[in-house]
């Protein structure tokens, strides 16, 4: 009986976790964007995301805060980035990514937004995790295939598993410094 109720607690908790997903706050800098582009790119990456439990919140970079992550379109990649480079990340200083709109949009096999947001979400998993790696397959390869440029417009890619895992790890971690900063600037005099 005891093993009974134990389980059902367990799976209460269970189901809380799942509602409450982990967030994670990004803005954007349109220098070159269309604006019907970017709102396809928020959505895409906003709905790789949420196949992982963690919620991206976008908001204007007027209004961010220290440890949100911010993201630069910029018009033209410099001339002496290497040709295949369509966006970049600095994941060890863990906020700022850059996105080429010139590189991407000659990159694009179908709409430009769907590729703009794995794109997106690419790049922010290099932020999140924190460190400089890809993977095999999926969101976090170093570069797409045609076949697969083509195949994100009917379906997102996903993160392999032990992206997943890094991802939410780093968004834990990020939410307890964001915690203990906001714990010693309210215990100032
Ligand atoms: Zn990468």
């Amino acid at each position: 009986m005891k093993s009974i109720i134990l389980a059902m607690v367990l799976m209460a908790a269970n189901s809380d976790a799942k509602d409450e997903m982990a967030k994670v706050a990004v803005c954007l800098n349109y220098e070159s964007v269309e604006f019907n582009e970017a709102q396809r790119a928020r959505l895409v990456a906003s709905q790789i995301y949420a196949q992982i439990g963690v919620k991206l919140e976008w908001l204007f970079c007027g209004s961010k805060r220290d440890g949100d992550v911010v993201i630069w379109f910029r018009h033209k990649a410099p001339n002496d980035l290497a040709p295949e480079v369509l966006a970049w990340a600095l994941p060890y200083e863990g906020k700022t990514i850059e996105v080429f709109h010139d590189r991407v949009r000659q990159s694009t096999h179908s709409y430009l937004g769907d590729l703009m947001g794995h794109v997106l979400a690419h790049e922010i998993a290099h932020v999140l995790q924190g460190i400089a790696r890809h993977s095999q397959s999926g969101v976090l390869k170093p570069s797409w295939s045609a076949k697969e440029r083509l195949a994100m417009s009917f379906r997102p890619l996903q993160f392999t598993q032990h992206d997943a895992e890094l991802i939410r790890q780093g968004v834990g971690a990020r939410a307890g410094k964001r915690a203990s900063t906001l714990a010693a600037s309210n215990s100032r005099p």
